[in-house]
């Protein structure tokens, strides 16, 4: 299977049309992406800052109207070159990289949205803010420092059902007037979307597995 046909199979699936797609691109080079951006497809995710410095050319973002969406860790040395390449960011889970990303925005004058990642399963190896301390920060990234969170993100554990944590987020997300949830990968979209995700992320089900 080729990766626009893998991609369109995906994307009939999802007949809600509010639902983006973030085709996650990390690992495969330009020319295995250059299909998928021919369809016409504008969201892109990254996992790290510097292979997407390596292999993203700012023209074509401009061009073809490319949304990229950081989905790894941001060390703070590499602020300034995310809110360069990138529109969204799905990993925001602390205060200094918050201050750190919205003095960047508006020394740069490039604004982006962010998810923010909630550590869903208290997993202490996993990023992401702690649920006791979710609404706080939330808060202090809004009205503080006015950085334009629209939602949140979770990464669930592995080989466990991840509805429980999907319905989580949303409740946290509810109660904190966000409303876009970054949830579901190529394993679990289709529950992700039914439990109400309005951002997937999907690599490998695009893409093929990685080395
Ligand atoms: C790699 C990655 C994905 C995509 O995973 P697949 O299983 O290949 O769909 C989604 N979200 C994050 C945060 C990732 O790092």
């Amino acid at each position: 299977m080729d990766i626009v046909s893998n991609f369109q199979k995906i994307s009939n699936n999802i007949i809600n049309k509010n639902i983006t797609i973030i085709a996650v691109s990390k690992t495969f080079k330009l020319n295995q992406i250059m299909p998928l951006i021919h369809l016409g497809h504008k969201h892109f995710g990254e996992n790290k800052v510097q292979e997407t410095l390596d292999k993203w050319i700012p023209d074509l973002l401009n061009e073809k109207n490319i949304h990229l969406h950081l989905l790894g860790k941001l060390q703070s040395n590499k602020v300034d070159d995310a809110v360069k390449m990138f529109s969204y960011i799905h990993s925001l889970d602390n205060e200094k990289l918050a201050l750190k990303l919205s003095i960047a925005e508006k020394k740069m004058n490039r604004f982006l949205k962010y998810f923010i990642q909630v550590n869903i399963a208290s997993e202490p190896q996993k990023s992401g803010i702690a649920l006791d301390r979710a609404d706080n920060f939330i808060s202090f990234c809004l009205n503080e420092l006015k950085l334009n969170v629209i939602g949140l993100m979770c990464l669930p554990p592995m080989s466990v059902d991840p509805v429980p944590f999907f319905k989580q987020l949303k409740l946290i997300a509810a109660k904190n007037n966000l409303k876009d949830l970054s949830m579901g990968m190529s394993q679990d979209y289709s529950m992700a979307i039914e439990f109400g995700a309005t951002y997937v992320r999907i690599g490998s089900g695009i893409f093929g597995e990685r080395n």
